[in-house]
């Protein structure tokens, strides 16, 4: 049953990972997700479905248009992978559960939402409200089935209070903090909050310690100043998935 789970969780995951490199590209610019198709950026040739599967496509074609040669960016593959593989550790870390559908919709936004942040430092509301809005809805369904309600107040207790924190961080210092990441955070803390509030608390931990880090390697190597803006939602994003991973691993004080 799990072998089955974890396959069925690796093929969905590769094919939603599919459809975030089109949400990541087209939403930034205010496009259509739908309309019109892919088409290589080169040649302007519309991309056939054989050539438009994932990850395998991309190996096939050894990262080029078919039909003009044009490079295509190893990042469209990597996304995929990534989300089969953020599917594939939710589906080994909760299985057959009401907790599933909700973590999935979770791990998609985040995928989405971090490489909008990497690439143009947005977090842009058209992908945040629908993620927020369908994690939360599958987090009442999950409640209301198993009648957890008290859960469901402690998720959506750590969500408060990460929009409390990151609003007042935001309020003193507007530059550190974008309002993005105030919209973001909450919904981070409520699909871990939901898991248990220790791993909400673990995965803002592991954002400001993974930040941290790669903020003093990008200075020391002197490819950032004190002044630089950091995607912080990108940090989010690390952290809550390493909260998911092994936030049940943390040994907390008694
Ligand atoms: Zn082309």
């Amino acid at each position: 049953m799990t072998g089955f789970l974890v396959v069925s969780a690796a093929v969905y995951g590769v094919v939603i990972g599919s459809f975030l490199n089109v949400v990541i590209l087209r939403v930034p610019e205010k496009v259509s997700i739908v309309k019109p198709p892919s088409a290589c950026p080169g040649c302007g040739n519309r991309i056939s479905t054989r050539d438009n599967l994932p990850i395998v496509s991309w190996l096939l074609l050894r990262g080029r248009c078919r039909n003009c040669a044009m490079h295509i960016s190893a990042r469209y593959p990597v996304v995929e992978a990534l989300t089969g593989a953020l599917f594939v550790l939710v589906a080994l870390r909760f299985g057959w559960s009401w907790t599933l559908p909700a973590e999935i919709i979770f791990v998609s936004g985040l995928v989405a939402l971090a490489f909008t942040d990497l690439d143009r430092m947005l977090l842009p509301k058209v992908i945040i409200y629908p993620t927020g809005g369908l994690v939360l809805a599958a987090l009442v369904a999950a409640a209301a089935v198993q009648g957890s309600w008290h859960r469901l107040a402690i998720a959506a207790g750590c969500g408060a209070a990460e929009f409390v924190l990151l609003f007042t961080i935001h309020f003193i210092s507007p530059r550190s903090l974008g309002f993005g990441d105030v919209r973001f955070g909450p919904i981070i803390a409520l699909a871990l909050g939901w898991i248990g509030w220790r791993y909400a608390f673990v995965g803002f931990l592991a954002a400001n310690l993974v930040g941290s880090v790669i903020g003093v390697i990008l200075m020391a190597t002197g490819k950032a100043g004190r002044k630089t803006l950091v995607p912080f939602g990108v940090f989010l994003a690390i952290g809550a998935v390493l909260a998911i991973a092994f936030g049940g691993l943390v040994h907390y004080p008694t």
